[in-house]
């Protein structure tokens, strides 16, 4: 029998609802597959727990996570009790860096059931692989002068080691895909970075002959993921711009409310963690009406990622079928509530083994 072990942190708002539902959710998983067990650590770090305690997480917190192989994560954040960078700060960019999770990877997927934006959504499905420790937010720059002369001088940084594991990771991923990387940069325009960018990308291109290659602007690439979405693959790109193609990939899917999201650590010396896109979305706490699907989507990615492809594939069959069976939250213009979907899945789950 292995044991996972997963640091579970519910967070805020409705992360502290949908989790440990869909905890049940990975149980049922285990109880499948019967080699396996989840054995959970779940902390209370939240702004309820900032405005006892004085800090997002306890000082000895990190090395608690640093012992367990994943970290499964809610939502952070509830502006009413503590300022967003208090919170976002303490706790989800905090992990983040102290974690090494130097890559952020989104999927997009067209789902059956779920009402996309677009016209003819085409079934599309594709990942968006994002740096995630440098480029155009670094700290690097500052202000000269004031009044009418002010000048703000933001520098992006791009580093070899950090460009090229991106890049290699987007390159991997896709020979397990369908073989295809788009790279995003904007060489025209931006003359220093994003011809580094390029350049380190045809290096890695070039071993991987097999893998088809494109390198597309970012404008044009935003608008190709509303155009032609199904065209992707792997789509590669610095902090700010995947930062820019997730939300967008997110919002061609149909609903915030299904995105699921993953920050990476490389050297496996520490964690990965997985956690919806959505946030703690206080304006429906305690309601039950919560789609748990994003949250079940990013438990999907960490069963991958912790090498339990079948049954993370299983979870997926299983929501994909409850959403087109209409069992959907009012988000995706379904009746149905949290437990609702929940027991859907688990149900179905159960049928398959
Ligand atoms: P943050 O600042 O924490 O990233 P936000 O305040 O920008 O988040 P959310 O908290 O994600 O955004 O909420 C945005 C809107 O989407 C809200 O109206 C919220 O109710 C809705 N929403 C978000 N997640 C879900 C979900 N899982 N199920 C149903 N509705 C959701
Ligand atoms: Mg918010």
């Amino acid at each position: 029998m292995s044991k996972i072990k997963i640091s579970v942190i519910p967070g805020d708002g409705i992360g502290q609802e949908v989790v440990p539902e869909t905890l049940k959710v990975l149980d049922t998983l285990a109880e499948i597959h019967g080699g396996v067990s989840f054995q959970y650590e779940t902390h209370p770090w939240s702004c309820e727990y900032y405005l006892e305690h004085g800090i997002m997480m306890p000082t000895d917190g990190m090395a608690r996570l640093h012992q367990t192989d994943a970290i499964y994560l809610g939502a952070v954040g509830n502006p009413k009790l503590v300022p967003d960078h208090v919170s976002l700060w303490g706790l989800l960019i905090k992990i983040r860096r102290e974690c090494e999770q130097v890559i952020n990877i989104r999927p997009a997927q067209y789902i059956e059931g779920v009402t996309s934006p677009l016209a003819e959504p085409n079934n599309f499905d594709f990942i968006v692989v994002r740096e995630n420790s440098e480029g155009e937010y670094s700290e690097v720059g500052g202000r000269i002068h004031s009044g009418e002369d002010a000048i703000a001088i933001q520098n992006a940084v791009f580093t070899r080691k950090a460009t090229e594991r991106t890049i290699r990771y987007a390159f991997e991923l896709a020979q397990k895909r369908k073989g295809r990387v788009t790279s995003a940069t904007k060489s025209n325009g931006i003359v220093h970075s994003m011809p580094f960018w390029d350049e380190v990308f045809q290096e890695v291109a070039n071993t991987y002959p097999e893998i088809e290659t494109e390198s597309n602007h970012i404008d044009a690439l935003a608008a190709f993921f509303v155009s032609k979405p199904q065209h992707f693959d792997v789509v590669v790109a610095s902090n700010l711009f995947g930062d820019i193609l997730t939300d967008l990939g997110a919002a061609i899917m149909g609903s915030i409310g299904i995105a699921p999201a993953a920050n990476i650590n490389l050297n496996g010396k520490y964690p990965s963690m997985f956690e919806p896109v959505h946030g703690s979305a206080p304006d429906i706490i305690g309601k039950g009406i919560a789609n748990p699907i994003g949250q079940l989507w990013t438990a999907k990615m960490m069963l991958d990622h912790l090498g339990f492809e079948e049954l993370g594939s299983m979870l997926f069959r299983a929501i994909k079928e409850t959403i087109g069976e209409g069992i959907k939250t009012r988000d995706l213009g379904g009746s149905a509530n949290m437990k609702e979907v929940i027991d859907h899945i688990i149900g179905k789950l159960r049928l398959y083994s």
